[in-house]
């Protein structure tokens, strides 16, 4: 049975696959389908959101680009350098003022002398606006920028590009980026100093918010990565900075970025979010030629965009999982039970074709089936006695009680075997070893009985003829002395039993001179002799009567139910036949005595009553009875 279990699992399995293979196609297309619908969802949902920020930026950077220019050729930085009155210092300080706190762009503006001393500075925060003391005013003509702008051409305008704020020295913190656009002053062709702006990149950022909300912000990167501005954490510069080099999104999200390298703008899947970026290129900005961005969705929000499509169709998929699970289920049993079905029903037929007679009757005792050596052996086919009890069969060679005691057994031990003589549809006698089982439901219910049987008809036959010549003489065809003794020991049981019924007689007849009738006429007419007395005895005698030699011309009757006075009777009549009847007038001597319930002894009184019509001339017929051998006793 163990083993019966992983076929049926692989049965079922390949079953499923069979059956789900199509439709798992199908919805693995919709699936598709609905991924592809939740991209468009997303991507429509992102895409203002990329092309305000970058429309926003790409306007915010033209803007300055105009304003700064006109702050470097501005009348009042010219006046202030060339007549650094504190009027003139004042006024140029003032316009700055105006211009950092209306466009909110700066961090910092600042005009530093052809040495790197910072003249005149104005810092500016979200916050705050700020014009820097003389005493705070610093040197910065040791500064890279400050010998990147020493290179610059009279017209040119030196976008240093981004970097980190710096206060004294240090980087501030948090960090800050910043953007440092530098423009030399040559005044007279003397170059005087240096017009430089620091461009507050996280102001900016914040303008690029969608409809204003923060939550529209996209992260924004350069070409090769690193973030610049980031909604949410400050992991930014990571070119510049050591601890940030691992905030890069082509390490972070590599399936965006490879899909960056192909296209300008797009939505892809990654990890647990969608992500739909876009680029912008820049012109004039040192080291960054194009700047992306990207904003993120998590799919759970993007999946309520299909909720209801991805709903029904999981709805679908199940209902047809289900239905698949039952339609194998249904297949597997069958087939199981088709298999089982087919291999029983095979068993059966070969059971129901074997050696031996079968008969099946229903619970009510009337035959279903029968087989083909049930119809050989009965002559009776399944037409014949379909529907009939088996009590057709009967013999009447058996009682009531018998069939009653059959029927017990059957009932308590569900099996009863036994010798069983039945009747052919000819009429002829059958002998059977015969066996019934019954077969009950789970309920204990008998539901069917089996019977089998063997025809051992031939058997008794062959036996009987067996017994019968070992128990028969050979020359006269009468019972031998054996069977005689054995009868005479029944007889002797039966008188012990039934002591006052009717008492069985015994005879023992003697041919007379017999050794005479040997020397005149030879030894075979001797025989011929023997053999016509018991023909003789045989047709004068009764059929129940027991007819034996026992000796070379000695015989034994046993007659049953016969009194002493009538056995004397028929002896004598016996006696007279035998000698009208013989050529060579043979005479024969009979002692009669009725028998006992002790064979010796009546054997004995028969002897002696033989023995005693000998004594009195031969050619007569003696009777001993019990009374009489006790009296002499
Ligand atoms: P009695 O009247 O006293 O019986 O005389 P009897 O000659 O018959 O004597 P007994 O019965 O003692 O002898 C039997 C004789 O019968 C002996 C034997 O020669 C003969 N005999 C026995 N059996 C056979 C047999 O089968 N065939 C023939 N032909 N003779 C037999
Ligand atoms: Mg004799
Ligand atoms: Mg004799």
């Amino acid at each position: 049975m163990h083993k019966r279990r992983p076929k049926i699992i692989i049965q079922f399995a390949t079953v499923f696959c069979a059956l789900a293979f199509v439709p798992f196609l199908y919805f693995y297309t919709q699936f598709t389908h609905i991924e592809q619908k939740t991209l468009e969802y997303v991507e429509q949902l992102n895409r203002n959101k990329l092309e305000y920020s970058k429309v926003e930026l790409q306007t915010s950077l033209l803007k300055i680009g105009a304003s700064l220019r006109y702050l470097s050729n501005n009348g009042m930085l010219s006046q202030a350098i060339l007549r650094p009155t504190d009027e003139n210092l004042d006024a140029l300080k003032e316009f700055w003022l105006l211009i950092a706190r209306t466009q909110g762009y700066y961090s910092q503006l600042r005009f530093l002398d052809a040495t790197g001393m910072e003249i005149v500075r104005i810092n500016s925060g979200e916050q705050f606006i700020e014009v820097v003391d003389q005493e705070r005013l610093q040197y910065k003509g040791d500064r890279d920028y400050f010998s990147f702008a020493k290179t610059l051409g009279d017209y040119d305008t030196g976008n240093f590009g981004i970097d980190l704020e710096r206060e004294q020295g240090s980087v501030v913190q948090p960090y800050k980026p910043a953007y440092r656009v530098i423009y030399p002053i040559t005044l007279n062709g003397e170059r005087k100093g240096y017009f430089i702006a620091n461009l507050d990149l996280n102001r900016i950022y914040h303008g690029l918010a969608y409809k204003r909300d923060p939550s529209n912000l996209p992260s924004v990167t350069t070409d090769d990565g690193y973030y610049l501005m980031l909604n949410g954490g400050d992991k930014i510069l990571g070119n510049r900075i050591e601890a940030h080099r691992d905030a890069n999104i082509a390490l972070q999200y590599p399936k965006l970025w490879s899909e960056l390298q192909l296209n300008k703008f797009g939505t892809v899947r990654e990890q647990d979010v969608w992500i739909s970026f876009t680029t912008a290129e820049l012109h004039d900005v040192e080291h960054v030629k194009e700047l992306i961005f990207f904003v993120r969705t998590p799919l759970e929000q993007a999946a309520t965009f299909t909720n209801d499509a991805s709903y029904d169709l999981y709805q679908q998929a199940s209902f047809i999982v289900i239905i698949i699970l039952l339609l194998t289920t249904t297949f597997v049993t069958w087939n199981h039970n088709h298999e089982k079905n087919s291999l029983d029903s095979k068993i059966a037929r070969a059971a129901m074709n074997g050696m031996s007679a079968v008969v099946i009757t229903d619970r009510n005792n009337r035959i279903i089936q029968v087989n083909s050596e049930f119809t050989r052996i009965s002559g009776y086919t399944l037409e014949d006695v379909k529907g009939q009890p088996p009590s057709l069969f009967a013999s009447g060679k058996h009682q009531q009680e018998f069939y009653m005691n059959m029927w017990k057994v059957l009932e308590e031990q569900g099996l009863w075997e036994g010798e069983v003589v039945n009747k052919r549809r000819d009429g002829s006698l059958i002998t059977e070893i015969l066996r019934i089982q019954t077969v009950r439901d789970r309920f204990g219910v008998i539901q069917f009985y089996v019977a089998s049987f063997v025809d051992i008809s031939q058997r008794i036959e062959l036996e009987n003829r067996l017994r019968e010549l070992s128990e028969k003489d050979p020359m006269t065809s009468l019972w031998n002395r054996r069977k005689f003794d054995t009868e005479m020991q029944t007889q002797a049981m039966l008188a012990k039993r039934y002591s006052d019924s009717e008492s069985a007689a015994l005879a023992l007849i003697d041919i007379d001179h017999f050794k005479r009738i040997n020397d005149t006429y030879g030894h075979d007419q001797g025989d011929e002799a023997i053999k016509q007395v018991a023909e003789c005895l045989v047709a004068q005698l009764r059929e129940t009567d027991i007819v034996a030699r026992i000796g070379g011309e000695e015989f034994a009757i046993i007659m049953p139910n016969t009194p002493l006075p009538e056995a004397d009777r028929v002896l004598n009549r016996v006696r007279v036949a035998i000698n009208q009847q013989s050529k060579l007038d043979i005479t024969v001597s009979a002692g009669v005595t009725e028998i006992s319930n002790k064979p010796q002894a009546t054997y004995k009184r028969a002897d002696i009553a033989l023995y005693e019509s000998k004594s009195l001339g031969r050619n007569q017929v003696s009777v001993l009875s019990v009374n009489e051998t006790q009296t002499i006793a």
